[in-house]
Formats: C-alpha cells, structure tokens, sequence
C-alpha cells in the first residue's frame, strides 16, 4: 500500500490508530475473531474491519470517532455484517451448547445487561432453529438495522470476554 492510499485509509477510519490482536489490552479471554471463523461469506467480507470493530470494543477505545465510524463501515457491507452476527451466535452456541432464552427471546433478552435490539433476537432466533430462515430475515434489515446488530454482536462477544457464561444471567 502507497503513502497515499495509507492516509486515505486513516481518513475513512478517521482515527490514527489500528485495533488488532496483538494491539488489543484488555483481553481476557480468546475468541477466534471474526476473520478466523470459516463462512462461505468469508472472502467477500472485509473482514480486518470486523476484527477492528472487535478489539476497538474490547479495548474500550476512548477516541470518540472510531468505533462509531467502523461500526458504519461494518453496516454498510451487508455480507460483512452477516458474518459478524453469524461469529457471535457461533461463540454463544458453543459456549451455551445452543442459544439460550436470553438470546433468542427478546423480553427475555431485555432482562439482562446485554439488551440487544430486537433485531438481534430475531437473527439469534433464526440461528438457532433448524431450517432457518436467516438469509430471508436478514435480507430485510436496512443500513441502520444492520448498525444495530454488528454493534449487538460485538458487545456480546466482549462481555463473554469479561463474565464468560455468566454475562448474560448477571
Ligand atoms: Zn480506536
């Protein structure tokens, strides 16, 4: 990458700095990140922005600007946004052996700390059955449903860092 294209690419981040795994602080447990989780989405997605917004999060950045502007690069790219989503149920599945109520049901889901959006849910919920109807949900979320749910994804993902399992029961 040129001198040019690397500022140009600081712009569109507008931060100075990266998120990655060997930058991250805070981590106190390891995930695969989302660009290690195998999708047949995988080389469509930007997936080095799914893993900054990530570690962005974990890490808590205190730049004001950069988790806001990855999160809506993230949102723009639908097939991005989609294997985020799909990541974080992955981890929760795995963890929870399936996803449990507080995920999948949204007043469940609104009695814990998490409180995703109902959007969320409704991915989770979809996820979680058999002969799921993901892609049809998913592909009815505008730009701003997506923010919300790669934010949800994100934030599920970092609390299981901090409380494990507990996270949602707390
Ligand atoms: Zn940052």
């Amino acid at each position: 990458m040129s001198l040019l294209e690397d500022a140009v690419e600081k712009v569109v981040i507008g931060a100075d700095h990266v998120h990655t795994a060997a930058t991250v602080r805070r981590r106190q447990r390891t995930f695969v990140p989302p660009s290690e989780l195998h999708s047949h989405l995988a080389t469509k997605a930007d997936t080095a922005l799914l893993d900054q917004l990530f570690y962005a999060t974990v890490d808590e950045c205190p730049d004001p600007n950069c988790r806001p502007l990855v999160l809506d690069r993230v949102a723009a790219d639908a097939t991005a946004t989609r294997k985020l989503v799909n990541w974080a149920c992955h981890i929760a599945s795995e963890m929870y052996g399936g996803l449990p109520a507080e995920l999948v049901d949204g007043d469940e889901a609104a009695t814990t700390v998490f409180r995703p959006s109902p959007f969320f849910c409704r991915l989770a919920a979809e996820y979680h059955n058999p002969g799921s109807a993901f892609d049809a949900v998913y592909a009815t979320f505008d730009t701003a449903q997506r923010r919300q749910v790669a934010d949800n994804a994100v934030a599920l993902v970092d609390g299981f860092q901090v409380w494990w399992t507990d996270f949602l029961y707390q």
